[in-house]
């Protein structure tokens, strides 16, 4: 039996978990596929509320964890490319992003991948002069990068870890977004990592031009526990003090830059459309609104 199913069979077996929808806490969904693509049994469901595409039930924590640090390697290399082949495709996309965000940021800007590989996202960044960091909780990435790229590399997961590295300015998310056990809880810590004016870049794939809505399970994989559209990123932005600065997408995948918002309240997903109208409301009657601090009198 080949190593990565072997693999399977262990994740098949193991204790799975139920969750509420990770942007509106809705619990009303649709299932849209009963098994991953590759047989295991996580569900994939849709929220009936706000359209966000997710595993439920899911792996546990525990379980997941234990993936990433004793198995993910070996599932991995069922595609046999070398460390170097990956982190050359990763400095393509680092080109191509670099591209995207450079008129929107300053020349001095810090710049923090979080899942940041080998570092071939951030080397073109470094060359072009600015200052990196990236987060990245597989050792031997992240050894990878330090050599190669000769950035700064924090050995953890973003969510669980507690790093202490100071502000920075731009925040990329290449193809992690949908790693994340609690998407939410992740952008609101990018929200307070980020300066003021700060920006966070989102690139994916787009799960809808990926599958046809019968057969699900051949785009779903027992380790993505999201399935993002552009749609459901804009709703996680919304909800987490973000505007949208750019949106692009092209063959079958989406970039997507956001600036954080200067708030210092907590507004869920529900509020934000009833603040949306009445802003419009009062911007009918010639009114206008401080937002900082209000929105906190009008719905608690
Ligand atoms: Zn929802």
């Amino acid at each position: 039996m080949a190593e990565y199913q072997k693999i399977l069979e262990k994740y098949s077996l193991e204790d799975m978990e139920e969750i509420p929808c990770g942007i509106c806490d809705g619990n009303e969904f649709d299932t849209l596929a009963f098994k991953d693509k590759r047989g295991v049994p996580v569900h994939t469901v849709i929220c009936k509320n706000c359209g966000l595409i997710f595993l439920c039930p899911r792996l546990s924590q525990k379980a997941l964890d234990n993936f990433y640090k004793n198995d993910n390697s070996a599932y991995v290399q069922k595609i046999p490319r070398t460390m170097e082949e990956i982190h050359a495709s990763l400095v393509r996309k680092g080109m191509v992003y670099l591209d995207f965000v450079k008129d929107y940021i300053d020349a001095k800007c810090k710049v923090m991948e979080i899942g940041c590989g080998s570092g071939g996202v951030l080397q073109p960044f470094k060359e072009a002069g600015y200052e990196c960091v990236g987060i990245e909780p597989m050792e031997d990435y992240g050894d990878f990068a330090r050599k190669h790229v000769g950035i700064e590399i924090i050995t953890d997961f973003i969510e669980s870890s507690d790093f202490n590295y100071g502000k920075v300015d731009l925040v990329i998310i290449s193809d992690a977004l949908n790693h994340f056990r609690s998407p939410s809880k992740v952008f609101f810590k990018i929200n307070e990592l980020l300066n003021l004016g700060g920006k966070i870049f989102i690139a994916e794939k787009d799960p809808v031009s990926f599958a046809t809505w019968d057969n699900f399970n051949t785009i779903s994989h027992f380790d993505h526990l999201y399935a993002f559209t552009p749609r459901s990123v804009f709703n996680l932005l919304k909800k987490t003090g973000f505007f949208l600065v750019k949106h692009k997408d092209k063959d079958k995948k989406y970039w997507i830059l956001a600036e954080r918002k200067d708030i210092d309240y907590e507004v869920n997903f529900r509020d934000c459309n009833l603040y949306r109208e009445l802003k419009k409301e009062l911007k009918i009657k010639g009114l206008t609104w401080s937002i900082k601090g209000k929105i906190k009198k009008i719905f608690r």
